[in-house]
């Protein structure tokens, strides 16, 4: 019986023993976490930001991520008055502090290609001695689209070995070449609002310059606030680009626009899906050939409006102006003819430049072509 008593005794003891214990470790914490705030008070006034998740001007941001902004001390809401942006416009959000970091969570997941921000005002957050923060921004982009509209026209682009080696090799750049490999890679870019338009390259394999400018491009608009939404083919056919070679099953693709099946014709069709408002296809003349120069070709009829894009392109970026009657006439089956007569404008741009060649000034046309025509939907 004594027996019992004691361990009863003893079982009292423990129990007290940790209660008080656990109530120290409290105390500890509690202390602790003081102390901290104290050195704080005495060292800094204003919170400023240590570090951010993702950084600032990251791009290729998964579309799930929760944002964390830390600050170099703990703070809490003072006016709470945070703001987060898609393209400019307000997005839902939920915002919670754990110690010195604010957490962001977008109510629903993020879309691609898009550019989010955001926006702490002044005294939004405070420190725990009523120091309110200065008014501070963070932007950042969430990753780009890139579909494949054809499955049957994959190519390594490594193989080109020129055209390879002047592709940026940015996150964006890898993933696109890497999906090259099963099909046409379609980039898109912008918040669906405003002007859609298409620029297409590669519809020849073995004319590299429009392909390096749509890769430039494609790098120069990822991180950018679109006006719009641009959608960019850099290699039409990356088996052909691969290979170096303009011929599809022995046919130019820029033929067969009005064959169904073709690869110029999926394009087409996927433009009227996506109810597109402008195609450019880009390519470049060798010498001598036709027309063998820096120009800009469009039809008048059925489409006025491609006389004005291509008018505009021209003087924009210095190119010849080539304007025939009526589209299908002398281009019977060239995309830009096809998709006139389907009821979208459509111009095809050309630099002069030898095939299988590439030559920076030539690349470098064939961008500012494509800026006019961006320019000329007041997207840039
Ligand atoms: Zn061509």
């Amino acid at each position: 019986m004594l027996k019992i008593v004691l361990i009863f005794i003893l079982l009292i003891l423990l129990t007290v023993t940790s209660i008080s214990a656990a109530a120290g470790a409290n105390n500890t914490t509690k202390s602790t976490y003081q102390n901290q705030t104290k050195m704080v008070i005495g060292t800094a006034s204003t919170p400023y930001i240590t570090k951010v998740n993702p950084e600032n001007h990251a791009l290729n941001v998964a579309i799930n991520k929760t944002i964390e902004i830390q600050f170099n001390q703990p703070v809490q809401y003072k006016t709470g008055w945070i703001e987060f942006r898609r393209d400019g416009i307000l997005n839902p959000f939920k915002s919670s502090i754990d110690f010195d970091t604010l957490i962001i969570k977008p109510s629903s997941p993020m879309r691609m290609g898009s550019y989010y921000t955001v926006v702490l005002h002044t005294n939004s957050l405070k420190n725990f001695d009523g120091s309110g923060i200065n008014c501070s921004s963070i932007s950042f982009s969430t990753a780009i689209r890139v579909d494949i509209i054809n499955t049957v026209t994959g190519g390594d682009i490594s193989k080109n070995s020129l055209l390879y080696n002047s592709i940026q090799k940015t996150v964006l750049s890898k993933e696109i070449i890497s999906k090259a490999k099963t099909g046409s890679p379609l980039v898109t870019f912008g918040d669906g609002k405003g002007p859609k338009i298409l620029i297409v390259a590669g519809v020849h394999g073995n004319e590299l310059s429009a392909q390096a400018a749509a890769m430039k491009l494609i790098n120069h608009l990822n991180g950018r606030h679109v006006m719009g939404t641009v959608y960019i083919i850099p290699f039409a056919i990356p088996y052909d680009t691969a290979h170096n070679t303009r011929y599809w099953h022995n046919k130019d693709p820029n033929r067969v626009a009005n064959v169904f099946g073709s690869p110029t014709n999926i394009i087409i069709n996927l433009a009227k899906k996506l109810k597109i408002q402008a195609i450019a296809d880009f390519h470049s003349s060798v010498p001598g050939g036709v027309p063998g120069k820096d120009s800009a070709l469009c039809t008048r009829t059925p489409m006025y409006k491609s006389y004005k894009i291509a008018s505009y392109i021209a003087k924009y970026s210095g190119s010849t102006l080539i304007a025939d009657k009526i589209a299908g006439q002398k281009y019977p089956g060239a995309l830009e003819d096809v998709t006139n007569l389907n009821g979208i404008p459509a111009v095809t741009c050309e630099v002069l430049a030898y095939h299988n060649t590439l030559k920076n000034s030539c690349v470098a046309k064939s961008f500012k072509q494509m800026w006019g025509f961006l320019k000329y939907f007041g997207i840039e």
